[in-house]
């Protein structure tokens, strides 16, 4: 991609990670085109919208905050709620998170292309829309999601998936807390409450092998509340989708003579047991957009810079991460998923948390 195609930067995805990158690319001066095959940024939501307090997600979580969260309860098959005292947060409205990042791109100068839905990517980084635009930058910022077209094409794909299924429905007394529920009928992920005002997202993850079990034991969770008195019967809505498990992938690569940059889900930056992903995608955009502007100044070492600052940042949490969703991953298939094989693998409990030798056997199950 060597002539000038007045585009400086071609962003493909307006999610969290995507925007982020356009509006930090954009306020560099760059000429920033960004697309998403959405007709509205975060509409349908595709999230449980649970924002952990200690992760700075920004401005844009506090302006669409719905409620505090407090505490962490967790459930362990049928017991009763270990509760986590210290564990803050929010609950945002997803759909309006997603519009002030768009917006604060658009005001940094970025051109917002919604409705452009991007059906492949050449091997030289062009980039075909179904309308049938052909789009070329210098820097492809690859924000589309966990089966991102943009890494596919560089060949870094998440390898590693965990489905999900969830449904919000009336949530009868208010709640403060995020509730968690493990049980070895759910291999890979577990099901949750997230309260949201007088609104509950219910919801379940599993490995993707897994995925007919998300229907029937999404059931038995949304049950199990309503004879709780917890919930009502009645589904508000449904939404669900593909949540990357396998930890960070190669941020970077060239495809042609047009760098390429991966951002959030696209670079496998969700947490592979929370499954959390929100506050990676900012954080991972907003750099993608500064690396970019950075290697168009001319540093070269601009991609392997981000890389690093990746790893920096999130490189810890998600080795050891992978690490508990690979060792609970087995006791599945051992038939020893226990309640204390469970609690081991859940961030609730100090089993966790121990720092056994998890950087090195993570990297070599990383490398293999
Ligand atoms: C059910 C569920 C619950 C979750 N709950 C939480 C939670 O409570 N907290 C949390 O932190 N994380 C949660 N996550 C994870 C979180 O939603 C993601 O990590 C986050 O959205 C990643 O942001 P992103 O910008 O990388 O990708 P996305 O938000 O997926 O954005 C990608 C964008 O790319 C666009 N796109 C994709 N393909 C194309 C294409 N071919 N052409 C054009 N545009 C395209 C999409 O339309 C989308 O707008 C949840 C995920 C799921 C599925």
């Amino acid at each position: 991609m060597t002539e000038d195609t007045g585009i400086d930067v071609l962003v493909i995805g307006l999610g969290p990670a995507g925007a982020s990158a356009a509006r930090a690319a954009a306020a560099a001066g760059l000429r920033v085109v960004a697309v998403d095959r959405k007709s509205e940024p975060g509409h349908p939501v595709q999230c449980a919208e649970f924002v952990p307090a200690l992760i700075n997600a920004g401005d844009a979580a506090q302006s669409a905050r719905i409620q505090p969260i407090a505490e962490m309860h967790t459930f362990v098959e049928a017991g009763s709620a270990e509760v986590t005292p210290e564990f803050p947060g929010i609950m945002i409205d997803r759909r309006s998170f997603d519009t002030h990042l768009v917006e604060e791109a658009r005001k940094a100068g970025a051109d917002i292309r919604m409705d452009s839905a991007v059906r492949d990517v050449s091997p030289d980084g062009t980039v075909h829309l179904f309308s049938g635009e052909v789009l070329g930058a210098p820097v492809l910022i690859g924000a589309d999601g966990p089966h991102s077209r943009v890494g596919k094409a560089a060949g870094l794909e998440n390898k590693e998936i965990i489905a999900s299924r969830q449904v919000s429905v009336a949530l009868l007394k208010p709640h403060n807390a995020t509730d968690i529920f493990l049980s070895e009928r759910l291999p890979g992920g577990y099901g949750w409450l997230f309260p949201k005002g007088d609104v509950a997202n219910i919801g379940l993850g599993v490995s993707q092998e897994y995925k007919d079990r998300l229907k029937p034991e999404l059931d038995r969770l949304h049950a199990r509340l309503v004879e709780e008195g917890r919930v009502g019967s009645d589904i508000l809505g449904h939404t669900g989708g593909p949540i990357p498990a396998g930890g960070m992938i190669e941020p970077a690569a060239r495809l042609g003579e047009t760098l390429v940059l991966l951002a959030g889900d696209a670079a496998g930056l969700t947490n592979p047991v929370t499954g959390a992903g929100i506050s990676a995608a900012v954080v991972s955009g907003t750099m993608a957009g500064e690396a970019a502007a950075e290697w168009l100044a001319g540093n070269t070492g601009a991609p392997d810079d981000y890389a690093e600052d990746l790893e920096d940042h999130f490189g810890a949490s998600l080795s050891r991460a992978l690490k508990r969703r690979t060792t609970a991953l087995a006791a599945h298939a051992a038939g020893t998923a226990s309640p204390d094989a469970l609690r081991g693998g859940w961030i609730a409990y100090p089993q966790y948390w121990t720092n056994d030798d998890i950087r090195e056997d993570t990297h070599d199950l990383l490398e293999a």
